[in-house]
């Protein structure tokens, strides 16, 4: 019985080892913003990575790993699943990995994976929630820092405002160390924020460089919240700071003029939710 499921599986990995493969040329090509968007698929790298966005039930296309690891239990566990999703499975050489990867050393198990938005006007908020929303965010570092802290916060959704960087891009998805798999993440215009709001029942509250409160002293309590953050150079635009409930600061010292976006953003949200936060809760 083992060795005939053993048998039909082999039969469905493919194994490369040439960069020629047009199914490799099409894989590296997720490098680009253009190819991602018209597949709507986007690369994961790393075995941990894989099992745990399996796990939470996103659709993987082609499961991508090093031959080094044949026959390894958890390695064929994954391609099984990804297999009975209907996936493509790839055993392939280092060679191939660090072309797909581009970077030496590369990680020996790699998934493309569908995208997933979840629309904005379909969400509800509930009294404990915390939400970001991100202002035409421009770098990748900075965005899959802030979906890494999100998620160690409770976050459960990101709102990306006007036009920003690809939350998808490889740089992006290596900072967020697995997170993007966790956080559910909305588009929005600036214009479609606002008129969420409205009816939403949660406190906006824009950090902002010139806000009248200290960040410290907002009640956060009982009400949803939703963190506006503003663009990397530009900050908060004026419209979207007067649609806001309230304007945090948070107070600096020293010369320089403002925080980084990823780590101004952190302090947000730990701040928004320290009363929910504690060492004994691991949610
Ligand atoms: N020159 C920009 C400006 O005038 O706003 C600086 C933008 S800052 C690098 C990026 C974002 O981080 C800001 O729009 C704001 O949301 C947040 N931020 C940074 N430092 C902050 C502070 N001290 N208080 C409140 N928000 C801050």
């Amino acid at each position: 019985m083992a060795e005939n499921h053993k048998r039909q599986r082999v039969g469905q990995v493919k194994e490369i080892t040439s960069l020629a493969n047009p199914v490799i040329k099409d894989i590296r090509a997720l490098a680009q913003k253009k190819r991602r968007d018209e597949t709507g698929t986007f690369l994961a790298e790393g075995r941990k990575l894989v099992i745990d966005a399996l796990e939470l039930g996103w659709q993987i296309r082609t499961l991508i790993y090093a031959k080094a690891l044949r026959g390894q239990p958890q390695v064929e566990a994954i391609a099984a699943k990804t297999v009975a999703r209907g996936g493509l499975v790839l055993e392939v050489s280092e060679k191939v990995l660090t072309a797909i990867t581009r970077r030496d050393n590369p990680q020996a198990v790699i998934g493309v994976f569908d995208q997933q938005y979840s629309p904005l006007d379909a969400a509800e908020m509930g009294a404990n929630d915390t939400w970001v929303a991100l202002d035409r965010v421009r770098d990748p570092g900075n965005l899959g820092t802030i979906v890494r802290t999100a998620d160690a916060a409770g976050v459960r959704r990101i709102v990306l405002v006007g036009e920003t960087v690809d939350p998808f891009s490889m740089e992006a998805v290596r900072a967020t160390m697995g997170s993007i798999f966790a956080v559910s993440l909305s588009r929005a215009s600036a214009a479609e924020l606002l008129a969420w709001h409205r009816t939403s029942g949660a406190q906006l509250v824009g950090s902002h460089l010139a806000g009248s409160s200290d960040y410290r002293s907002i009640d956060y309590a009982g009400r949803p919240q939703v963190l506006l953050m503003g663009n990397e150079q530009a900050g908060l635009p004026e419209g979207l700071a007067r649609a806001c409930d309230r304007l945090a600061r948070i107070p600096q010292a020293g010369r320089a003029d403002s925080l980084n976006l990823a780590i101004a953003t952190g302090l947000m949200i730990f701040e928004a939710r320290r009363h929910l936060l504690s060492l004994d809760v691991t949610e």
